[in-house]
Formats: structure tokens, sequence, C-alpha cells
């Protein structure tokens, strides 16, 4: 075949082959919109920081649904100078990741961030995220629960039956803690919610730490799921909260205590549960624009059964 007609024939077809995926996307209704800007910050954790930051930005990029940047923070000898040049980019994203478990912000970072949310800014903040900035008084009405002593604030917990909210007044019951790691199922609460719609009512979590006894004001709370606490794996008896959300002026914040991850630790399993990058994506789509378009993957976790896949092997 001569060379111009070969290359003619390679452009039509490389042609055809675009325009067959964009019909496809259009079908699976995933109208090729633009990326959501998503910002992840980290730098300081007890966590294997590293390690869950790499793992929810190949799950969010699997998606085909974002644009991931990551900011880090200076460590913990991070000097004066460091700090001072730290400056996260909020205003550049739609919605900001916190796997920050460590030293407080400067006050100006402090204050981009409230103003990014109250602004109509999206936070997903994961895991030990909420375990950071006791002393922030306006973080702690954003996460509205967080890892704090049992008289830092009230707690509050589910009834399994009617769903309604438990509070237990400051200094009474447990305080943060979780028993030993495990398998848990999760009970859906808020099932006409964007974030949780079309998933099963209850769904096998792999294993991870389930948090109990979180405390603060637990404002404005709206509980989007729960677990019971067994006590035979150090837990409470209760159905402690694990994924909630909080609105902040235009913004909404959503806490998800699910994805534990130790430096150093070989198994993603709590990362890579299906059911966790589920949550994860899509709280982030609709923190960012206040909708949800991501589909329940197929491999979503049962009732009976787990669901542990790499970020590249689930189809979004
Ligand atoms: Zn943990």
């Amino acid at each position: 075949m001569p060379r111009t007609i070969s290359i003619l024939l390679l452009a039509v077809l490389s042609l055809t082959a675009q325009e067959f995926k964009r019909s496809q996307d259009e079908t699976l209704g995933n109208e090729m919109a633009e990326e959501i800007r998503v910002l992840i910050i980290d730098g300081q954790n007890n966590h294997g920081w590293a390690g869950t930051t790499k793992a929810m930005k190949a799950t969010l990029e699997a998606t085909r649904r974002f644009s991931v940047t990551v900011s880090t923070s200076p460590g913990k000898k991070g000097t004066k100078e460091q700090w001072a040049a730290w400056r996260p980019a909020f205003k550049d994203h739609q919605v900001v990741v916190g796997n920050y478990n460590g030293q407080p912000w400067p006050d100006a970072v402090n204050n981009a961030y409230l103003a990014f949310v109250a602004d109509g800014g999206g936070a997903v903040n994961v895991h030990a995220a909420n375990n950071s900035f006791t002393n922030w008084k306006e973080w702690n009405k954003l996460i509205a629960l967080g890892w704090r002593g049992p008289k830092f604030g009230d707690r509050v917990t589910v009834n399994d039956k009617t769903g309604a909210q438990i509070r237990t007044l400051k200094g009474k019951g447990p305080g943060a803690g979780h028993g030993r790691q495990h398998v848990f199922l999760v009970t859906v609460r808020a099932k006409e919610h964007p974030i949780m719609k079309g998933l099963p009512t209850w769904w096998k979590h792999a294993k991870d730490e389930l948090y109990h006894g979180q405390r603060g004001p637990g404002q404005d709370m709206q509980i989007l799921s729960s677990a019971w606490s067994d006590p035979k794996s150090g837990g409470t008896g209760d159905h402690e909260p694990i994924t909630w959300v909080v609105p902040h002026g235009k913004g909404n914040v959503v806490t998800t205590v699910l994805g534990h991850h130790w430096g150093g630790q070989k198994d993603f399993d709590a990362l890579h549960c299906v059911g966790f990058q589920t949550i994860l994506a899509r709280a982030c789509e609709w923190a960012a624009t206040g909708k949800v378009t991501i589909q329940v993957p197929k491999g979503f976790p049962t009732d009976k059964a787990t669901s542990i896949s790499a970020p590249g092997e689930i189809s979004w």
C-alpha cells in the first residue's frame, strides 16, 4: 500500500476509534465532562500517608472523572521558612481531600481552607484526618466529630432500628478509640443521598479499624452510614457513625473514618476495598459538584462478602 494511503487510512481508523469511544461514553452516561480538580493534602500523619495518598490518587484517576494534585506539607522537622512557603492552592481546585494528621497549619492556610469551603469548595476527610487540629475550633465544627477524649465534646451514635441519632453528652461514655482491625458490616443510613444512592443497605467492608467514641460539637451532621461496633472485637456495642456530611457556607464537608493504612503495612485491604473506593470517588464528586454521576461498580461488596481490587482493576 502506498505510504500516503496507509497514513490516511490510519488517520481515518483512529478518528473512527475516537468516535466509537465517544459514543460509548455517551451511552454509558459519562458525558466527557471536564475533570474535577482534586487536591490531596498530606505530609504528616501517624499513618502511612504516602501509601494512602498513592492509593487514593490511583482510585480517583481510575474513574476518569478527576485530575489529582498532591500538596505535601513540611515534615515535623520543617523549618519556619518551609512552613511559610507552604500554601496549598485550595482555590485552584474543587475538592480538597484530607490525608493529614499532624502539627497545626499556619493561620494563613487555615483561613484559606475555611474560605475555600465557605465559598462552595468541597472537603473530604479520610480516616485519621479527623484526629488532627484538636484546638482549631472551626475545624471541629466542620468535621463534627473527631478523635478526641470523652471530655472534649458530645458523642453521636445511631439507633439501629430507627436510624435516629443518639447523643451522649460530653464526659459520659467512651472517648475515641477502636478495637482490633476486622471485617465489618456497614449500614447505609441515608439511602437517597447521592453518595449512597444505589448501594446495598448492608455491605461488608474489608479489614479496617472501626472508630468509636468520636467527639465534638456533632452539630448539623447527616450520618450517611454507620457500623455496629462489636464488643468481641474490642468495640462499644453501639452503631458508630462511619461516613457523614456537614455543610459549611456554600460548601460541604464529608468525613469518613474508613481507610486505615500504617506505614509499611503490606496489605491495602481498607483502601482497596471496592466499597471504600466507591465512597471516596462519589464523596469527591458530590462535594465538588453537588451531584454524583459515578455508578456503583460491578464487584461492589455485598452483605455476605468483602471485595478488594487494586484501583486499576475496577471498571467504572
Ligand atoms: Zn488507623
